[in-house]
């Protein structure tokens, strides 16, 4: 029997869409669902699972994920491989990872460098295209590349240490041209000069308490950089998606610009107390978790629909990449 005959029926269970819920059958033959309703009478050699109790979800979308990072001493511990395996495992059929832009590379070359690597996942795979650098060869390239399908770019307004960093001023300028071609600019948003003045006071000084990397990323940062990014919106007309929004008044602000918002499960389930724990330093990440009213606000706008879109930011490390004692500067940021 081909497999175009074989049949399965998912009997009883509640069927999740983004604007549903229903109890129902779904039958499949192959890989395509032929028929989404109650009670229906499947073909008699169809295989039947009993679903009751149980959801369905159609497969999901992490709309950001870095695979297989560069760090200082190799590489974050999932790679494209590893990485999509477990989250087919957990019902995640799509990623979008981002390219990462190299010294000379132009922006077509960082998605062809990045497509390679991503040839061995086991679920779809988008990218965002990282616009790390501020060349005007480079906005040259957005409207081909949005053209061919990569709709959403990606800039920083920090990680200047890095080389990562993009002024207000120039973040406009991309703005302009990727509102022009119809594209999605998309933001992680703290501000570099509260960063880097919050930083003064703890860099250099070799304190390994973890909690001193949420002291140098203090909330202000989010919240100044959105109300910026609020008025590029409101001068470019370019749509501004916030990646990894984690404080109240970073969820206000955006709101209230028209921003979209984005969160993710770390900001969710855990906050700053974490920090004081043993292995505090595992939960080292950028931006840093937040107070516990800032948990419970993104719960509540994740119920009235203030916050868009949940992505996992997902860029894990092993116990042994981060060792007790480093300086919290030096923890590789990510979980
Ligand atoms: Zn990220």
């Amino acid at each position: 029997m081909s497999t175009s005959q074989n049949y399965l029926c998912l009997k009883n269970g509640t069927v999740i869409n983004a604007d549903s819920e229903q109890q129902t059958d779904v039958l499949i033959r192959g890989r395509k669902i032929v028929q989404v309703e109650p009670n229906l009478t499947p073909p008699s050699h169809a295989r039947v699972v009993d679903c009751t109790g149980k959801l369905i979800f159609p497969g999901m979308i992490d709309p950001h994920t870095h695979m297989g990072i560069p760090i200082k001493n190799g590489w974050s511990a999932d790679d494209f491989e590893s990485g999509t395996r477990a989250a087919l495992k957990a019902g995640v059929t799509t990623i979008l990872d981002f390219t990462i832009l190299e010294p000379g590379q132009s922006l077509s070359e960082s998605i062809v460098v990045r497509r390679k690597l991503a040839e061995k996942s086991h679920t779809s795979v988008g990218f965002h295209c990282n616009i790390t650098r501020f060349e005007k060869s480079l906005l040259d390239e957005i409207p081909e590349l949005i053209k061919q399908g990569i709709m959403s770019f990606k800039v920083f307004t920090t990680y200047e240490e890095a080389g990562m960093y993009l002024t207000y001023k120039q973040i406009k300028k991309v703005a302009r041209v990727i509102a022009k071609h119809g594209g999605l600019l998309m933001v992680h948003a703290e501000d570099n000069d509260i960063i880097k003045a919050a930083t003064a006071k703890y860099a250099g000084r070799n304190l390994i308490e973890p909690r001193y990397h949420a002291l140098a990323r203090p909330p202000e940062a989010e919240l100044v950089a959105i109300q910026k990014l609020g008025e590029i919106h409101r001068q470019t007309g370019c749509p501004i998606y916030i990646v990894h929004l984690n404080t109240v008044s970073g969820l206000n602000a955006a709101k209230a610009a028209g921003l979209l918002v984005e969160t993710c499960p770390q900001y969710l389930f855990f906050n700053d107390a974490v920090y004081d724990q043993p292995d505090g330093r595992m939960y080292v990440i950028s931006p840093p978790l937040r107070k516990s009213e800032d948990q419970k606000a993104l719960w509540a706008g994740l119920l009235n629909g203030q916050i868009n879109t949940i992505g996992t930011d997902h860029c894990p490390f092993r116990l042994s990449d981060k060792p007790d004692g480093l300086s919290y500067e030096q923890i590789p940021n990510g979980m």
